[in-house]
C-alpha cells in the first residue's frame, strides 16, 4: 500500500490552501445541494460534454471493478476519523490502523486529547512519521474541538478546515464517510490517477478536486475518492501502472506510454473512447474483501 503524498498539514500546507483558494476565489463552482463553504473551485474551464461523458464511463467501470472499495481507516467515530486521516499524511493506513487502536485507549474523545500529554502521544504515533507535527496538530484539534463546538466533530467544511492540521482533503474524507455527505479527497493517488486519466490538468490539489467535482454529479463524489483510490493502489501504481490488467485503459490517455501522464492527442483519444463503448472490459484483480 503506498503512503499518501501529503505532508501533514500544518502553517505551510493551510497557507498553501488558502494561498490558492484566495488567488481562485472569484471561481468558486455554484454547485447545486453543496453548502457555500464546501463549494469546490470551478474548473478553469467548464468540461465539455465530451470528458463529462468519459469521466462517468470510468466511475461506472471502476465501481464494478472495486466494489469492495471502502475508507480503510479503522475508525469507530467521526472523532478517530479526523484524527487517523491527520496521522496518514505521509503514512500507509495500515501503519496507522496498528497505531490508532493505542491511542484511541488512552485518548478516546476530544477531551482527552485536549489534555493529553504530547511526550505520550509522540511515542504511541511515532511510526507514522512526523510525529511532532501530527502530535501537535492532533492534541490542538482536541483542544479546538472542545473549545469551539463542545467536543464533537463539526459536519461543515468552514468548521472543519479552520482546525489545526485539516485541510480539505481531510475534511472532505471525514464529510464522506463520517457524515455521508459529497467529499472528494485528493490524496496522492486520487492527483496521479486524474492526472493520468486526462481528468484534470493541474497539480494542485484544491484544483483536482474541483476539477473532478465538475465532472461528476456529488453523489458520486465519496465513492468516486475510494474508486480512484482502491484502482491506483491495485492496479495504477505509480511507478509501474499494470495498463494491460486496466479496465479502462482504453477510456485513459495514458494507457500503455512509457511515462504515464503524458496523454495522447485528441484524435487517437476519442478513437480509444469510441471503442471502449463497444469492446467487452477486460477483468480486474481483486482482493479477498478483508
Ligand atoms: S490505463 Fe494504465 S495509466 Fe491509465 S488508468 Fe489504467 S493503469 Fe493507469
Amino acid at each position: 500500500m503506498k503512503k499518501s503524498a501529503a505532508k501533514p498539514a500544518g502553517k505551510a500546507q493551510a497557507g498553501a490552501t488558502r494561498k490558492t483558494a484566495s488567488k481562485s476565489a472569484v471561481r468558486v463552482a455554484n454547485i447545486p445541494g453543496i453548502s457555500p463553504d464546501a463549494q469546490p473551485l470551478a474548473p478553469a474551464r467548464r468540461p465539455g460534454e465530451e470528458l463529462r461523458s468519459r469521466a462517468n464511463a470510468i466511475f461506472d467501470i471502476l465501481s464494478e471493478a472495486h466494489a469492495d472499495a471502502h475508507c480503510a481507516l479503522e475508525y469507530r467515530d467521526p472523532f478517530q476519523l479526523l484524527v487517523m486521516t491527520i496521522l496518514s499524511a505521509q503514512c500507509t493506513d495500515d501503519v496507522v490502523n496498528k497505531v490508532s487502536p493505542g491511542l484511541f485507549a488512552r485518548y478516546p474523545d476530544a477531551e482527552a486529547m485536549a489534555s493529553a500529554d504530547l511526550d505520550d502521544v509522540m511515542k504511541i504515533i511515532r511510526s507514522t512519521g512526523f510525529f511532532r507535527a501530527k502530535a501537535n496538530n492532533i492534541v490542538a484539534a482536541g483542544r479546538a474541538l472542545v473549545e469551539r463546538h463542545g467536543g464533537r466533530v463539526p459536519e461543515g467544511m468552514a468548521e472543519l478546515v479552520a482546525l489545526p492540521g485539516v485541510g480539505r482533503k481531510t475534511a472532505n474524507i471525514v464529510r464522506g464517510n463520517a457524515f455521508h455527505l459529497p467529499g472528494m479527497g485528493v490524496d496522492t493517488h486520487v492527483r496521479r490517477l486524474s492526472q493520468r486519466m486526462a481528468l484534470t490538468r493541474s497539480d494542485d490539489p484544491v484544483e483536482i478536486e474541483g476539477d473532478l467535482c465538475a465532472l461528476w454529479p456529488p453523489d458520486r463524489w465519496t465513492m468516486g475518492t475510494h474508486f480512484l483510490i482502491f484502482h491506483g493502489r491495485r492496479v495504477c501504481h505509480a511507478r509501474a501502472p499494470r495498463c494491460s490488467g486496466c479496465v479502462v485503459q482504453d477510456l485513459c490517455p495514458s494507457a500503455f506510454l512509457k511515462a504515464p501522464g503524458r496523454a495522447i492527442k485528441a484524435p487517437a483519444l476519442a478513437a480509444r473512447v469510441s471503442r471502449a463503448r463497444t469492446k467487452p472490459r477486460v477483468s480486474s484483480p481483486r482482493r479477498k474483501p478483508r
